[in-house]
């Protein structure tokens, strides 16, 4: 029977209790969020969804072909100049996801004969461009810029080396200054995805890379998404403009994609703008997740220290931390939960997003049904 194979694969799944399902969300959810990546509580602001309704109406629901045909507006346009001068960088090329933007930054900057050195904790996104590109990859330890220098001097030819900027599991940061300086030493370039460092690191949530003062720098490349703190959709990479002339002409995620749809790029506009207005959003997402790490320690809980907006919170295991999520469910609290094969280390987590909105009392309550209905 033609796709046997994969009932075989469904209940290996299902003994292992690893079956994931999808829970339709409604529109007026009675859970207290700490499960999605709205870091700054944007994708319901009011700015926000009139940015993006007001886009759909000025130049419709879609964008009506590829970007190099008839998918680039205005909007697109201006978009992309406010990400870059938002983020220090010479231009910005908008995709429409993350994900696409993370696929073109490595497969247009690895070339056939290159070398990709890719962190072992990267996202499947960045994972995947690595698969895609013509160079090869080497992937290489967790946040070990010694482990990149070693990788670098073994080749000869054009390089890049690649990295979340905060990993998405554990939220922890990349070294990303002493990256730098590997890459430059070897004449390498560095492309990093700052999807979780974009609105919550750096002056006013000008990111990670800003924060680390490489910003607008020659040989460093950032991708980000639109979809986590601008709380809308899409994604965009930053870098010096002969990259992103480069990305145009040759990254296939661009060339062969519908563009961004309008009420996306509107909203992420209006974002954008609101977080001029109140750069004060990114230090609070910060100091939100600093407090949420802070009491789930006191419970006695293990948490990785935040180095942006995300906190993971250890598992005993995958059946415990899918239990563990729902019981927080059940106790009207939505977290993440990450268990294997999303977890390359094996290690399961509960993940909680540290919202920029969250009052003292919500992150009590959080935590108290966290520490209550621990595994
Ligand atoms: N990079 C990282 C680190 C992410 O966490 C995500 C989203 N899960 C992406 C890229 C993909 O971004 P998008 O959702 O916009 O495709």
């Amino acid at each position: 029977m033609a796709f046997g194979w994969i009932d075989e694969q469904a209940l290996v799944r299902r003994r292992a209790g690893l079956v994931r399902t999808l829970r339709p969300r409604p529109a007026d959810s009675p859970l207290l969020d700490l499960a999605s990546n709205d870091y700054l509580g944007l994708a319901r602001h009011p700015e926000v969804t009139e940015g993006a309704a007001r886009a759909a109406r000025a130049w419709g629901a879609g964008a009506t072909g590829s970007r190099l045909v008839t998918g680039t507006t205005e909007l697109h346009a201006e978009l992309e100049r406010e990400l870059a001068d938002f983020c220090g960088f010479e231009a910005a090329l908008v995709f429409s996801s993350g994900y696409a933007a993370n696929l073109a930054a490595v497969t247009a900057l690895a070339p056939h004969g290159s070398l990709v050195v890719s962190d072992a904790g990267n996202h499947a996104s960045l994972i995947d461009g690595c698969r895609l590109a013509r160079g090869t990859t080497q992937v290489v330890g967790h946040a070990d810029p010694d482990a990149v220098r070693k990788a670098l001097a073994t080749h000869e030819g054009p390089a890049v080396a690649v990295s979340d900027t905060v990993f998405s599991v554990d939220g922890d940061a990349a070294p990303l200054a002493a990256l730098a300086q590997v890459c430059r030493a070897y004449g390498a370039g560095l492309v990093v995805d700052d999807a979780h460092g974009l609105g919550v690191l750096g002056e006013g949530g000008r990111g990670a890379a800003r924060e680390a003062g490489l910003a607008g720098s020659d040989d460093v490349v950032v991708t980000v998404t639109l979809s986590k703190s601008l709380g809308s959709q899409g994604g965009a990479v930053l870098g010096p403009a002969r990259v992103i002339e480069h990305l145009v002409n040759a990254a296939r995620t661009f060339i062969f994609d519908t563009g961004l749809a309008p009420a996306a790029a509107g909203g992420a506009l209006a974002a954008l703008t609101l977080l001029r207005r109140e750069p004060e959003r990114a230090a609070r997402a910060r100091a939100v997740a600093a407090e949420l790490h802070a009491r789930l320690t006191a419970e006695g809980l293990s948490a990785v220290r935040p180095d942006a907006a995300v906190v993971s919170v250890r598992a005993p295991s995958p059946e415990g931390a899918v239990r563990w999520a729902a019981d927080c469910r059940a106790a009207g609290l939505a977290v993440g939960c990450f268990r294997p094969p999303s977890v390359p280390d094996g290690i399961s987590r509960l993940r909680l997003t540290a919202r920029a909105d969250l009052s003292g009392v919500q992150i009590e309550r959080a935590v108290r049904v966290i520490g209550e209905t621990r595994p």
